[in-house]
């Protein structure tokens, strides 16, 4: 019997472990590439770029063999460490031990080894290779080299992994109106560094920690990298007043602001004008679709189909859910594909959409709540009744970080659990006002059981 053929636009993370998936479900599997191959060319101009791996990610690359490889690459993170404009900075946990952790991952190592990955299941990938056009009725794509020479492709099947600015989208897009809304989050953000240490020390700062500096409208967070040194996030509005990237033109007017707003990070940074001067401002938005696929032709999956803004540390976690949840409905569905396709969107799309929503409200959460004390109260409170009432209280952040429940379930259940926190505080600023027995009984008076966790 012949393989069926796939072929994927896009070898970033979402695009090579998809493709790993599926040739280890047994198809044919292309993979066209617009970078030169990053094991040999390198990625990125060199620069460390970090993502937060956490639960959803880490069972992903399991199911695709990975998970020891991956982790054996990363740093852990145990929690926040929060540092305030005065004062010492402090750790808020994540969970109650090792066990509820996230994992600070080279974006580029990870991407490597994804794609050998990949290779060494079967896949045949093409780098250097950008997707121009995609003629769905002929079911076939151009693809243009770095010299700008154009090739045909037969794609009988086309998948989509090529990341926010997606080219096959736009494509699908021209073919059949897809309802493609970009909102804009108004902010920026400029990558930064902290190197290794020199001494003794490899690491200048607390090594298993997400660091951030919540300064209310703005704020910067700093990952480890194994080498010892940090990425550092600078977020701030777009424009307007200051501070905002208008009002800082260039590294000297950075250096300024730092001096001013984070005064204990700027000296862990000794190229912050260098690296401000070369590095461009990010932008940030959230991307919606009605539809994700083209019948059982072309489907969108990752950044290309919901890219979101990074808040919440979910945009590759939820991306490499995807990838699994599209490989086993592809295995099982013999020939059909416009059925896997449409199943594939009617599971996938209210979650993605319910971590668009927990991502925007996260950098709220980020830049200003985590130093509020009425935000401190709440979560206090919800600690203890996560202790006292385990099967009816968690963390709408654990739900997310280190379960597989679907995101949609955590947004929905979130919102209920904080409604009920805010009445039992009633503005408080302690939660050691709340009767904790009165407050397990309106809990379980009010939600119903958590749903099981799977191992
Ligand atoms: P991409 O990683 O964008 O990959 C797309 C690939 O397609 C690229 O290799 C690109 O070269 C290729 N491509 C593009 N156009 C074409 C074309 N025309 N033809 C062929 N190939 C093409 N997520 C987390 O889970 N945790 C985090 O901590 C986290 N932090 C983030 C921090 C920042 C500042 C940002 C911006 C994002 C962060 N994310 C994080 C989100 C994460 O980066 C994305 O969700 C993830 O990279 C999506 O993977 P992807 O493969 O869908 O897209």
């Amino acid at each position: 019997m012949t393989r069926q053929s796939i072929t994927l636009i896009g070898g970033g993370l979402v695009g090579a472990l998809m493709a790993q998936l599926l040739a280890r479900r047994g198809f044919a599997v292309e993979v066209f590439e617009k970078r030169p191959d990053p094991r040999r060319f390198g990625f990125l101009g060199g620069r460390s770029i970090n993502l937060a791996l956490a639960e959803r990610g880490l069972q992903a690359l399991r199911s695709a063999g990975l998970a020891e490889d991956v982790l054996q690459q990363t740093v852990m993170m145990r929690g926040r460490m929060v540092h305030p404009r005065e004062g010492a900075p402090s750790l808020q946990r994540y969970g109650v031990d090792d066990s509820e952790v996230i994992w600070s991952v080279s974006r580029a190592a990870l991407n490597k080894l994804l794609l050998e990955a990949a290779e060494a299941a079967g896949v045949t990938l093409h780098f250097g290779q950008s997707l121009v056009s995609a003629d769905l009725d002929r079911q076939r794509v151009v693809l243009a080299d770095e010299h700008g020479t154009q090739r045909h492709h037969e794609a009988s099947m086309l998948i989509g992994a090529d990341g926010a600015g997606s080219a096959l989208r736009a494509a699908m897009d021209a073919y059949a109106p897809l309802g493609i809304r970009v909102e804009s989050l108004g902010h920026g953000y400029k990558e930064l560094e902290i190197p290794p240490g020199s001494g003794a020390e490899r690491f200048a700062i607390e090594p298993h920690a997400l660091h951030i500096w919540p300064r209310g409208r703005y704020m910067c967070i700093a990952l480890p990298n194994t080498e010892g040194s940090f990425t550092v996030t600078l977020f701030l509005p777009a424009h307007g007043p200051h501070p905002s990237f208008d009002t800082l033109p260039d590294g000297a007017a950075a250096e300024a602001f730092l001096h001013e707003d984070f005064p204990d990070l700027l000296p862990q940074i000794p190229r912050l004008a260098e690296d401000y001067d070369s590095h461009p401002v990010g932008t940030l938005s959230t991307l919606y679709l009605d539809r994700w696929h083209i019948d059982g032709r072309a489907l969108l999956i990752g950044d290309a189909a919901h890219a979101i803004v990074p808040f919440h540390g979910q945009g590759m976690n939820c991306g490499f859910e995807d990838t699994v949840v599209l490989a086993d409905l592809l295995a099982e569905s013999g020939h059909d594909s416009a059925d896997a396709f449409a199943e594939f969107q009617r599971v996938r799309q209210p979650n993605a959409n319910a971590i668009a929503a927990m991502a925007l409200e996260n950098y709220i959460e980020m830049r200003d709540s985590v130093a509020d004390p009425h935000y401190l109260a709440k979560r206090e409170l919800g600690a203890r009744l996560a202790e006292r009432a385990p099967r009816h209280f968690m963390a709408r952040y654990r739900m997310v970080t280190f379960t597989h429940l679907p995101y949609a379930y955590a947004y929905e259940r979130g919102r209920a659990q904080d409604q009920l926190l805010e009445q039992l505080l009633r503005g408080s600023t302690d939660a050691g006002t709340v009767s904790l027995d009165a407050a397990v009984a309106a809990l379980q008076a009010t939600l119903p059981p958590l749903p099981r966790l799977r191992a």
